[in-house]
Parts: structure tokens; sequence; C-alpha cells
């Protein structure tokens, strides 16, 4: 079956006065219908680049999406035009950023925001359009729905607002949802609630999701496949348990190694030593040789290719070479 999505060699550059900042180096991974793929990573890896070349968001200048595709229903979301591309936002594609207010309006009323996206793609009545989204904000439990509609952002909660970005997603019925770090921004029980709004989403919608995260754990528990990025490069990837259970590359062990158990001595937790090198100037070869304590002579000079060392699980390392 064709994937939903599929990305291939995806680079995106930005041209800053300092260099060029490759942000994206030659990405590719695909979600299949239904599915909900995980997309973890230290801050500054590339996570949210991904998420906004997709969209075609990318602010140009300084960014520039310089090689690559991005296959959505089998079409190239790169070979299509600005006006093309506002249609398949939010109705096919849909995204929900870590800081919700940014995405709404702040001088209009939160229900009538939810509305105009359903009368913009659906071309329902804006009356008709209201009542859905009354009907909305009651399944993504914002309290007395009625009242909320006429509320502005202001007036709402981090999770409330966050809720009514959901609603707006589940209003149009997207084919694929990206949800970048849905959940940082906000208290540890509201989390919950948000992340099972978008599972909801999934089963009973169908949506795929693009889930964004740093938290391991939130991706342990919601994705059915994991890619893993380290300084704009996938280095692996396979299905959660596989990875989770049997993480191959260096770094991917480094991060599961590094999530605190409530009966450990913090003292004595992993750690990566070193940090994300500058994008600018990414070191040759491996990108995370300087790092990597199994680091051989060929590391240093020839990126290792992606292999698939077990079944549905593959990782970008010369340790696992033939
Ligand atoms: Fe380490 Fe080399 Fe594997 Fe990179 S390719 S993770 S440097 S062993």
């Amino acid at each position: 079956m064709e994937p939903l999505l599929e990305v291939k060699d995806l680079a995106t550059y930005f041209y800053t006065d300092e260099g060029i900042i490759k942000a994206l180096d030659g990405i590719s991974f695909s979600i299949n219908e239904g599915e909900i793929l995980g997309l973890v990573g230290e801050t500054g890896c590339g996570k949210s680049v991904t998420a906004t070349s997709i969209m075609g968001l990318i602010p140009s200048p300084p960014g520039k999406i310089v090689r690559g595709s991005i296959l959505f229903k089998g079409k190239d979301l790169l070979s299509l035009s600005e006006q093309q591309m506002r249609r398949i936002r939010g109705k096919d594609i849909a995204m929900i950023f870590q800081d919700p207010a940014s995405s709404l309006n702040p001088v209009l009323r939160v229900g009538f925001q939810v509305a105009e996206a359903i009368w913009a793609h659906l071309k329902t009545p804006i009356r008709e359009a209201m009542l859905k989204a009354v009907e909305l904000f009651g399944l993504v439990n914002i309290p007395d729905p009625h009242t909320a509609v006429n509320r502005y952002p202001h007036q709402l909660s981090g999770g409330m607002k966050q809720r009514v970005m959901i609603a707006m997603a589940l209003s149009l019925n997207p084919k694929l949802l990206i949800a970048d770090e849905p959940t940082t921004a906000l208290d540890v029980s509201i989390q919950a609630q948000i992340l099972s709004l978008i599972k909801i989403l999934q089963r009973d919608y169908g949506s795929s999701v693009l889930l964004i995260s740093h938290d391991l754990g939130v991706i342990s528990t919601m994705a059915h496949r994991v890619a893993v990025m380290y300084s704009g490069l996938i280095v692996e990837q396979g299905r959660v348990e596989g990875l989770f259970q049997s993480p191959l590359h260096p770094y991917t062990q480094g991060l599961l190694a590094a999530i605190p158990r409530v009966d450990e001595d913090i003292s004595e937790l992993a750690v990566i030593e070193g940090t994300l090198p500058n994008p600018i100037n990414p070191p040759a070869g491996c990108r995370f040789h300087p790092r990597c304590p199994w680091a051989m002579e060929i590391c240093k000079s020839k990126r290792p290719a992606f292999k698939a060392v077990k079944p549905y699980h593959e990782v970008a390392c010369y340790a696992y070479a033939d």
C-alpha cells in the first residue's frame, strides 16, 4: 500500500549572514494511513523544520528547500503553488503547535475562528459552522461550549487554547495531523487529556499523525513507529516496541539511558557527552562521531547510509556494517 506521506531526501537550508544552516540535510521517512509516527530528538535537531517544510511554511528568505520531495497521496507538495498549498493546509494536513496562542487570532472569538476555518474549506454557511464549533468544543471537553465559543484567546488557559486548536483540526477531518510538541507548554495533568484527544483523532477519524516531541515517554505511549533525529538527519527508525527495547544507534541508546526512573539515583543517570554540533559547520562523516563512544576512522569522513538491521528497524551507523 502506498504511504499517505513519503518524504524523500529532504534538505532545508537557511541562508544567514553567519553561513548556511543545514537544518535538514537529506531526511527520508513515510507515514501510512491511520499511523502515528513519532519524531524525536534534542531541541535544534530539525524536528520543527521538518514540520514546517511539509506544511510549506518555511520563511523564504532566509529558508529554502534545496532538494528532495514530499509526496502526499502520491503528489509532490513541493511542486504545488501557494494557492494549491493553502487548500491542502487545514483540510488535508492540519498542524497544532507547542504554543497554541501563536496560531489563534487574539482579536477574534475562538468559536468564530473555528467556524471560519470550516466555512473557508467546506463552504458551510457561517451560522451552521458556528453550531458545528459548539459541537466540537463539547467533543474536546471544553466546559460550557456555548459560552466558550464567545471567548477570546486571552480568556482561555493554555490547555483550553490547545483544545480549540484540536477542535479546529477535527472540524476538517484532516488526513494528516502534524502535532509539534503539542503538550510541552502544558501542565502534566492536561498533557494526558490532550494526548488522548490526538489519539481519538487518529483512531475514530482515521487520521495519520506526525507527533513531534523530545519526550520519549510521550512517543512510547502514543506512536506506532518512531524516527530519531540528530543534527538535521534521521539516524534510526523502527517500530516503537523494537526501537525502545533494543535501540541500535548509540545516540538513541544514550537518549533512552538518560530517562530518569523513580527507583534510580539521578547522580547515576547516563549522559551523552558533548552538545549538538553547530548546524552551520557540522562534523564531516557521521555527525555524531565527536560524541560517539564507538567512533571509528571511517566515521570521521563518510556519512553512514541507512541500513535495515532487523525487520522494520533501520539505522545509519558503521557499527552495523556487514
Ligand atoms: Fe558512532 Fe560511527 Fe556509528 Fe556514527 S557511524 S554512531 S560515529 S559508530
